[in-house]
């Protein structure tokens, strides 16, 4: 996780032959900082997947892509509102999928999938290479059963821990409307909310969630990890780690499972792709 938190949010998803960001909510001076600490140069990147367009996820990228024509990787929707609000529209290297579809970058498949948030598109993803398998889940107002289904073969997952539900509700700074909005079913996973995800995959092949996505208002690292943690030990998981991705510097490095190191042959189809001519 390069940082996590209602401010910003970006992550590195990476194997031997390929880095993909996910995510471009930090400054670009920030993305490229925090991408050097983790060795990669942003020409290295294979592409950025958006979740959806909120400020807090793509906010570098202008810059980003500017200067290093990383491809993006987004619905259609996503790539619309972007646009319209005047960002990107210099930029030509869009890969545009179908919310739902499931697309190789390098030798990691991609699952895209839709979650319930207030933006145009929101998506989530499962990505799989080699026998590891990621689940990736920020921005979303509750887990359907569709998006459990999709995180039961992943082995690490990151998850949204937004909001302790009593300091949101105590909390004097934020408008009633604007409370209302987070806890709603378009909103924000509460601690508690993600803990009963984590619970429920805590009986299958899960070994590693991350909790992000924390606001720096209405949450504590320890109030989220302590509800992960009763969630786990409801189901005996005492092997399964947790840990907190912060908003101000990178995590440690998560590793999955091994990959192949060999080359790799990439079998690419950019036709599945529609470009920016397309838009
Ligand atoms: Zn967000
Ligand atoms: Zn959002």
């Amino acid at each position: 996780m390069l940082g996590s938190g209602s401010s910003g949010n970006s992550a590195l998803v990476a194997t031997d032959h390929c880095r993909i960001l996910v995510d471009g909510g930090l400054s670009a001076r920030q993305l490229l900082l925090r991408l050097s600490e983790c060795g990669v140069a942003p020409g290295q990147l294979d592409g950025v997947l958006l979740t959806h367009e909120h400020t807090d996820h793509i906010c570098g990228l202008e810059v980003l892509c500017r200067k290093f024509d990383v491809p993006i990787y987004c619905n259609r929707l996503t790539a619309e509102a972007l646009r319209c609000n005047g960002l990107l529209d210099q930029h030509r290297n869009w890969r545009i999928f179908a919310t739902g579809s499931e697309f190789s970058i390098v030798d990691i498949t991609v699952q895209t999938f839709p979650v319930p948030h207030d933006a145009v598109d929101p998506i989530g993803f499962a990505f799989h290479a080699g026998s590891g398998g990621l689940g990736f889940i920020t921005d979303l107002g509750y887990a359907t059963k569709m998006i459990i289904e999709r995180l039961r073969q992943v082995q690490t997952l990151v998850i949204e821990t937004n909001h302790d539900e009593k300091l949101l509700q105590n909390d004097t700074h934020r408008p009633w409307p604007v409370k209302q909005r987070i806890q709603s079913r378009h909103g924000h996973l509460s601690n508690a909310a993600a803990a009963t995800v984590i619970e429920e995959l805590s009986f299958g092949t899960i070994r590693c969630v991350v909790l992000g996505h924390l606001s720096r208002d209405c949450n504590t690292p320890e109030l989220a990890l302590t509800a992960a943690r009763a969630a786990i030990a409801k189901s005996g998981r005492v092997d399964l780690e947790v840990h907190v991705a912060t908003q101000s510097k990178i995590s440690p490095c998560f590793r999955i499972s091994e990959t192949k190191s060999e080359p790799f042959q990439p079998t690419f189809e950019n036709t599945f792709f529609q470009t920016a001519s397309t838009l």
